[in-house]
């Protein structure tokens, strides 16, 4: 990997610049008292064309991307991202104001609604919203439109059931939405079964989260049991879909009880995504929970598009004007270009690179659940003499991008890998083999992952206070 760029700020010297376009011939009037107007910015680094454009070319090096490698990452679904949805995303014909009058957007509209009803036809709830700018918001809507129906039904709970290999913004999300949470323990095989939860159904219980699959990318195979479990306490089950790659045009979560859901299009339908991005969490409801279902929402009367700004149930707005509108333009593009048929491939093959992977690598690696896993695989770094963390540095080192690392909580020294269906045999196995090298160095010599990553241009961070105190400008002679 290339080293550090030179600051900009030390190769700056008096007088060089990259434009070339001379004084301005045209006459016009200054529209701001020129008393206002800076005339220099101060600390500017002068520089020329060409060195600016290797300064940022070097910084964009810095960077890991899916365009560059593998990219791993557990309960992220990292896959490529085909160039065609950004070029449609970037199109003029999808750029509005969102005062834009109706009448002009009408291509705008029909795009969100079909948006929508490729959603319900994909996972069988009655209808959905594209509002959420991100899965945990989608959360947060679903709960808040829990709360609101059970309140409206003269019963308002205050507990939400959380399984203990939940993704953490499950938890904070139904928090937010006013709930106590409970968390219920996976059994041996790494799932929730009926029995384990009989004990936690109480009349004060609102809703279960349950992903599915899990982050143990197992799937939940007792959904239909706890379903009608929770039905017959009075509770609901939310379903956090963003594991929705693997299910994608095979199992339909409609179908099995689910009363309301989100997934992530940043994830299932092809939205670059990492380092808050703008995503989206679509959030779709069973028929008797669509009045609650938050507004604005896309409807079509007479042969044209229009929006309803308010309902008499509807939890009401989340999210300014209309949410992600240009990643909802590349999830439909995604799946307008692999067509119904296809969908479900997507799934197939994100299943069979995660098992190929699993089959590969559990001689090497042990294996803490042993039931069968869908479109992710997790590892523990027990019986190794090297940590979790050692490992995925040693990575780096490899040019591959780590998997998710101690996550979920209830693996020790987790390692979480999700290849996804976008990746080719012959870039797992070149993973594999690094993974193999790896642990033999492991044995042979630790040093090397000790001292990992070595090849990169900074070693190990302090993580915490990088993602807590980030130093995001650079001014001459000071950090702030
Ligand atoms: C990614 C993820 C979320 C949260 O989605 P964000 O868009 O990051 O807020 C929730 N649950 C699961 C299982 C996830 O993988």
């Amino acid at each position: 990997m290339s080293p550090l760029p030179d600051l900009i700020f030390e190769i700056s010297r008096e007088g060089k610049t990259a434009h070339g376009l001379g004084a301005s011939r045209v006459q016009s009037k200054p529209a701001i008292d020129p008393g206002l107007l800076r005339t220099a910015i101060a600390g500017f680094p002068q520089v020329s064309e060409v060195e600016i454009v290797r300064h940022y070319m070097a910084l964009a090096r810095l960077n890991y991307s899916l365009d560059q490698g593998l990219y791993p990452l557990g309960s992220c679904t990292m896959k490529y991202n085909p160039k065609i949805n950004e070029k449609l995303a970037a199109s003029e014909e999808f750029q509005a104001h969102p005062y834009t009058p109706h009448e002009l957007v009408q291509g705008n509209l029909e795009l969100m609604a079909r948006l929508e009803e490729w959603l319900v036809a994909l996972t069988g709830m009655a209808g959905f919203t594209c509002a959420p700018a991100a899965g945990a918001h989608g959360e947060f809507t679903g709960m808040l439109i829990v709360r609101k129906y059970l309140k409206e039904k003269g019963d308002p709970r205050r507990v939400v059931l959380i399984p203990d290999s939940a993704h953490g913004t499950n938890p904070s999300s139904a928090h937010f939405a006013g709930y106590e949470i409970r968390e219920i323990p996976s059994n041996a095989e790494g799932i929730i079964d009926v029995e384990g939860l009989r004990p936690f159904l109480k009349n004060d219980v609102a809703a279960l989260m349950m992903t599915n699959p899990n982050t143990l990318g197992i799937f939940e195979k007792n959904i239909t049991a706890i379903a009608d479990a929770l039905h017959a306490n009075g509770s609901l089950l939310y379903m956090d879909g963003a594991n929705l790659n693997a299910l994608l045009g095979i199992v339909r979560p409609g179908d099995l009880g689910v009363d309301v859901m989100h997934i992530n299009l940043h994830k299932t339908f092809a939205t670059p995504h990492g380092g808050g991005g703008p995503g989206s969490g679509p959030v779709g409801v069973a028929a008797h929970l669509l009045p609650y279902l938050p507004v604005p929402r896309v409807v079509k009367d007479g042969g044209k598009y229009g929006v309803v700004f308010a309902a008499p149930h509807s939890i009401g707005r989340i999210k300014n004007f209309y949410g992600q509108f240009l990643v909802m333009v590349r999830a439909l593009a995604y799946l307008c270009s692999l067509g119904r048929e296809n969908v479900r491939q997507v799934a197939e093959d994100a299943v069979l690179n995660a098992n190929y992977l699993r089959k590969k690598l559990q001689d090497v690696l042990d294996l803490p659940y042993p039931t069968a896993t869908l479109h992710e695989v997790v590892f523990s770094d027990k019986n190794l003499p090297v940590k979790t963390l050692d490992i995925a540095k040693r990575l780096l080192d490899y040019g591959f991008h780590p998997f998710t690392i101690y996550f979920p909580l209830i693996v020790h020294g987790a390692m979480m890998i999700e290849p996804t269906e976008t990746e080719s045999k012959e870039t797992l196995d070149e993973f594999i083999a690094v993974m193999k090298k790896i642990l033999l160095e492991a044995r042979e010599q630790p040093d090397l992952l000790l001292q990992a990553p070595r090849q990169t241009p900074v070693r190990r961070l302090d993580e915490t206070l990088a993602a807590r105190q980030p130093v995001l400008k650079w001014h001459k002679g000071e950090n702030r």
